[in-house]
């Protein structure tokens, strides 16, 4: 990936800025923000806008709209709360396009913030259609990406404007993920270790193929785990095999070989009589896997080899969850590897939904250092794929 412009490299003095951030906030019956997370996250972004003299214009979306407004998906609630986090006014547009819009962005001075209406309320959105992307661009002079969680769709307020509002820049919380991201699968200290688990083979299949070609170890857990096992001839009773995914499991174990990356997979396991928290559970071997029961977490001896693996790593990717951490019965093995990346000394890195959830749920989030904002985004760039949303920021 060619290096892009960031928020660092402009004078926003006297500008009107187009800033696309991620404000899809969970809201209540009463419309009122649930976690405001994403809106914190986006603060570094604004105040450095602000201070550096900007006018600035947020653009978001929020929820899943039809392409038309809907009270319940404004983001009305948001401009209050906002300007209470900034300790200044933040002025609520109608819509995010059309001449009272435009004429409300002319009155702006400098260190003003107005936020628009839902980008979705508009087809053209999604569309990434080039009259909705022109009508977002004569807003505003500069183009402000800080929304990652978005940036693998090619919409009109993440690819299409920026396309017509040059410079394009990323944000702080953008150039942070593309920083960790990017950078650990470019240049990543190594010995390289990938960490994959999580529900299926077939939606990690690009994920696999491509760190693959740039890891030394690939540690595997999680459901996939057996799909593998099962390619090994292992018996691995009732647990999640994707049928139609063995021979591929097959391929890419013979893959690895061939490029000599170490594959590890899970020795013994937690396993249990039925999918439920309060399972009847116990541990078993490869070697003696009962037929009808199922396989919801790694066992003590693979935990043991994968926080051996982990230890003197100088890169660690982790994606997808060891087993069924939502059940506390079968948290251990996820646990026990967000244990072994908080005491090593690599540069660690967490994407995936529910990877974050869990790492959040052991507590030590602090102790990674970075965890990705955006699920979706996060996996097609580990998938090896350009981000539209990044391509189309201004090269260095
Ligand atoms: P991420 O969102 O981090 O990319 P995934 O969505 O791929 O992760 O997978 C997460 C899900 O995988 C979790 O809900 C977890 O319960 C499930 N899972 C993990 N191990 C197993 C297992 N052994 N059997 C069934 N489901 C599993
Ligand atoms: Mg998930």
């Amino acid at each position: 990936m060619s290096r892009k412009m960031t928020i660092e490299d402009v004078d926003f003095r006297g500008k009107r800025v187009f800033c696309r951030v991620d404000f899809n906030v969970p809201l209540n019956d009463r419309l009122e923000i649930e976690d405001d997370t994403r809106i914190t996250a986006a603060l570094p972004t604004i105040r450095y806008i602000l201070e550096g003299g900007g006018r600035l214009i947020l653009a978001s979306h929020l929820g899943r709209p039809k392409a038309k407004p809907e009270a319940k998906y404004s983001l009305a609630p948001v401009a209050p709360h906002l300007a209470e986090l900034l300790g200044r006014p933040v002025a609520m547009a109608k819509d995010c396009i059309g001449a009272e819009v435009v004429a409300l962005t002319r009155k702006m001075a400098d260190g003003e913030v107005l936020l628009l209406e839902n980008v979705r309320f508009h087809p053209g959105e999604e569309k990434n259609d080039p009259e909705f992307s022109r009508q977002l661009a004569e807003l505003a002079e500069v183009y402000v990406n800080d929304a990652f969680g978005t940036a693998h769709r090619a919409h009109a307020s993440t690819e299409g404007v920026a396309r017509l509002l040059q410079p394009a820049v990323a944000g702080f919380l953008m150039g942070k993920e593309l920083e960790y991201l990017s950078g650990a699968l470019a240049a990543p200290k190594r010995p390289f270790v990938a960490v994959l688990g999580g529900a299926k083979v077939s939606d990690k299949i690009s994920v696999i193929e491509n760190l693959l070609t740039k890891v030394d170890t690939l540690i595997i857990g999680g459901g996939m785990a057996y799909t593998f096992l099962k390619a090994q001839g292992v018996e691995v009773g009732k647990s999640l095999v994707e049928a139609d995914r063995i021979e591929l499991a097959g391929r890419l174990i013979a893959q690895a070989k061939e490029k000599g990356v170490s594959l590890l997979l899970p020795e013994d396991h937690v396993i249990a009589r039925e999918f439920k928290a309060d399972a009847e559970h116990r541990t078993c071997d490869n070697s003696d896997f009962p037929a009808d029961w199922m396989a919801l977490d790694i066992g003590p001896r693979t935990i043991a080899a994968y926080q051996k693996a982990l230890a003197h790593a100088g890169t660690v990717v982790w994606n997808g969850p060891m087993g069924v951490f939502e059940f506390d019965a079968f948290a251990e093995g996820t646990f026990a590897v967000a244990r072994a990346l908080a005491e090593s000394q690599a540069t660690t890195i967490i994407g995936g939904g529910d990877s974050v959830s869990a790492v959040k749920k052991s507590g030590l989030e602090e102790r990674m250092t970075h965890i990705s904002t955006g699920g979706g985004a996060s996996l097609e760039l580990l998938e090896g794929k350009v981000l539209p949303g990044v391509a189309a920021l201004t090269d260095k």
